[in-house]
């Protein structure tokens, strides 16, 4: 794999960057801060301005509205992104990264008319509707029931942690089909409007900030058998298609390193460089952020190559975690006492080991898929 950046390349990261900062500012604080409508208002500005010179869907095919530029292009923008707290598109980097590409793969030539074209004018926004109250890291044991009646199936249960609702128009929900089969088999995937009669949303109070999460129950909701995505009790390919993608949609090696940069920054200020052990702590920060950093390209690198997804997403993401996790730890080594334990902390910190599968689901996934060991029998010690 040749790590070197074209000439092309670095004049495409060049002309980016500047348009970041125009269109963001250089004190961009994220949306935390705005309401739900001015965060929504603020990101489809943005992905719109993101369109309209190009770079949404950049690397996606001409016909669905990209311009086929290589996946090493869609993780500079990654990266650039990344520098930014939080991601300014919101909730639309769901959208570019794996609800459009799952809809390219399984999705009817009707519902890629309709979705791709939006979201590729960065019109539209997604939030994901996986999680359950009992299924969370065994998402595959989902209960929410969608039974078919005539050209309709009539959905009955509820979601758990979903973000982004408050902003989204549409739901990529998860539903069981088929009651007889309790694992993935009988697994379904239903596009489903927000407005959609018998979708009620509940607020879960959240650690990552007030209403982030929300619970939405389904109570008889009728959803046209044409919004599903693929074959019915087919939703598990589509599933593991669109996480693979999902886990590295974010450069996290990249946000890491700027809170490195920046608790490296405050540790030199202080004068407390010479501590060897602080020393060793900043070094085994940079081999961790290094490391997440080669493992993510080299899943672009199969990209580029034309690969389907394999467990080497599992890998960068359990990596890019452990990035964070170290540059924390080097933060409240060298800083706790001043009162900075927060220098190389940021939401992304708690969560990229929960958010998408947490790390013990991904080292599973590692150990059996990546490294052939057996998978455990069923109620063995
Ligand atoms: C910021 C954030 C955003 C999220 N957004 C969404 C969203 O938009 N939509 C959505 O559907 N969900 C979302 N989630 C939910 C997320 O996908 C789940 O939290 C995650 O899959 C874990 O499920 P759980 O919370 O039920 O934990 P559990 O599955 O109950 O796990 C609890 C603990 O047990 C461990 N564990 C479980 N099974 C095993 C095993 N086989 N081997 C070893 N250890 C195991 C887990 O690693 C974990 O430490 C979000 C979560 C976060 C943090």
């Amino acid at each position: 794999m040749n790590l070197d950046w074209t000439a092309d390349d670095i004049e495409y990261r060049r002309e980016l960057k500047a348009f970041l900062l125009e269109a963001l500012g250089p004190d961009w604080k994220g949306y935390g801060h705005l309401s739900s409508a001015d965060y929504k208002a603020a990101s489809v500005a943005f992905c719109q301005k993101m369109a309209e010179r190009g770079y949404l869907t950049q690397n996606w095919p001409r016909e669905y509205g990209g311009a086929e530029a290589s996946p090493w292009r869609a993780a500079i923008l990654s990266e650039e992104l990344s520098v930014y707290e939080g991601d300014p598109r919101g909730s639309q980097y769901m959208n570019v990264n794996w609800i459009g590409p799952a809809m390219m793969q399984f999705g009817s030539e009707a519902q890629k008319a309709f979705f791709l074209p939006k979201i590729s004018a960065g019109e539209i926004t997604f939030s994901q509707g996986f999680s359950e109250p009992e299924a969370g890291s065994d998402l595959a044991s989902l209960r929410t029931q969608a039974v078919r009646d005539g050209d309709e199936y009539v959905v009955n249960g509820e979601k758990i942690w979903t973000s982004h609702t408050s902003i989204a128009e549409w739901l990529f929900l998860l539903v069981r089909t088929d009651p007889s089969e309790r694992r993935s088999k009988g697994i379904t995937v239903l596009l489903v409007p927000m407005n959609t009669p018998g979708l009620k949303v509940n607020k879960v109070a959240g650690f990552v900030g007030e209403s982030a999460f929300s619970n939405p129950v389904f109570t008889d909701m009728r959803v046209p058998v044409a919004n599903r995505l693929g074959a019915e009790n087919a939703g598990w390919a589509v599933v593991r298609w669109a996480l693979a993608f999902e886990r590295i949609g974010v450069a996290h090696y990249r946000r890491a390193a700027t809170l490195l940069d920046r608790t490296v920054r405050e540790i030199e200020a202080r004068g407390l460089m010479g501590d060897p052990a602080i020393q060793a702590k900043v070094g085994e920060a940079w081999e961790a952020v290094e490391a997440a950093r080669l493992l993510f390209f080299r899943v672009v690198d199969l990209r580029a190559q034309g690969s389907p997804p394999t467990a080497d997403s599992n890998l960068a993401r359990v990596a890019g975690t452990r990035a964070y996790q170290i540059v924390a730890e080097t933060a409240e080594l060298a800083l706790a006492e001043y009162g900075l334990e927060g220098a190389g902390r940021s939401r992304f910190t708690l969560t990229s080991g929960v958010a998408s599968g947490t790390t013990e689901v991904q080292l599973d996934q590692i150990a059996t898929r990546f490294l052939n060991l057996p998978r455990p029998a069923v109620g063995a010690e």
